[in-house]
């Protein structure tokens, strides 16, 4: 039997329309607007739809989006002074600075300068450390957005297998720390893996994470898993396909995401979700 496939882009409303009620009632109280600082350096043509999309979310949910649109020209100096602005800046609670960054700028440094009580894509060492010891603050987006997904679907997750391909800081990683917070047995695969095949055979829980178009043949997947397919990949005709052959997975797995209307939806809202609880939090620092 085909899979049912799991609709991104309904979860992400609900959670938006969460996101939207919490705001609203809060300014009703007469508290400001969240803020959410966007940071975007250069042109690629990627971030400026992703920017976009985000940048959209705000307005949806009532969050005020503040646009910081740098030349691609742009030094690391530069980006350090405006994020320690933006770090003492009372009217803002989130910061974002879209990645990848042009070469001369070290995305690292610039992650590490936000204040981690304002750093909403959960990046910065201090959040992400949160999470490798279990007490999670501000969760990473896209792993967040997952579990949540897989948590609309009632998939059991204690002692299930997971599997895990791609291991980056923003999304891999993460996940495999969210999985194993979540009692799943989790194995992570990555570009030295060795016969990746095995370990797909083998998932539970399957999460997609490497930018390979068709990486993952369908015949791999094992009967009735849960597949989350993260993978965004445009093909030279312009479809935005993901890593798993849909197709074919979707006649053996029990559930699946879609690419797009999948994962992409979830980044977006979990990152409006972590702005409100940056929101909510300074606030209750009194700051
Ligand atoms: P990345 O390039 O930083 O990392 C890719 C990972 O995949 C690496 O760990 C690498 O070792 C692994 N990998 C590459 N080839 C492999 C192979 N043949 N076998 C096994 N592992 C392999 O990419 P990223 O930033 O983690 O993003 C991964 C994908 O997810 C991209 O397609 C990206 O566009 C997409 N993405 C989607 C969302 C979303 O919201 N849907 C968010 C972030 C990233």
């Amino acid at each position: 039997m085909a899979a049912q496939v799991i609709d991104g882009r309904k979860l992400a409303t609900e959670v938006k329309n969460q996101v939207r009620t919490a705001v609203e009632a809060a300014f009703g109280r007469g508290r400001r607007r969240p803020a959410l600082a966007v940071v975007k350096v250069g042109d690629n043509p990627a971030s400026e739809v992703y920017v976009r999309n985000k940048r959209k979310a705000c307005e949806e949910v009532g969050i005020r989006s503040v646009a910081h649109d740098l030349p691609h020209s742009t030094s690391e100096i530069a980006l350090l002074s405006l994020i320690e602005e933006l770090n003492c800046d009372p009217e803002i609670d989130g910061i974002l600075v879209q990645l990848p960054l042009p070469d001369q700028i070290l995305s690292t440094a610039i992650i590490e300068k936000i204040d981690p009580a304002k750093d909403v894509d959960g990046f910065h060492p201090y959040n992400v450390g949160r999470l490798v010891q279990r007490i999670p603050l501000i969760r990473p987006c896209t792993p967040y957005g997952v579990i949540r997904l897989l948590e609309s679907i009632g998939a059991p997750l204690k002692g299930q297998h997971a599997v895990v391909i791609g291991a980056s800081n923003i999304v891999g990683r993460p996940m495999s720390l969210e999985l194993l917070l979540m009692g799943a047995t989790t194995t992570v695969c990555h570009r030295f893996t060795t016969d990746l095949r095995s370990h797909v055979t083998r998932a539970d829980i399957l999460i997609v994470a490497a930018g390979k178009p068709g990486l993952v043949p369908g015949e791999w997947i094992k009967p009735g898993a849960v597949v989350i397919d993260v993978g965004m990949n445009r093909l030279d005709s312009g479809k935005l396909v993901g890593d798993v052959q849909f197709e074919q997975a979707r006649e053996r797995a029990g559930w699946i995401t879609p690419v797009p209307g999948g994962v992409g939806p979830m980044t977006v809202a979990m990152l409006m979700h972590n702005t409100l609880e940056a929101f909510h939090r300074r606030h209750q620092l009194g700051h």
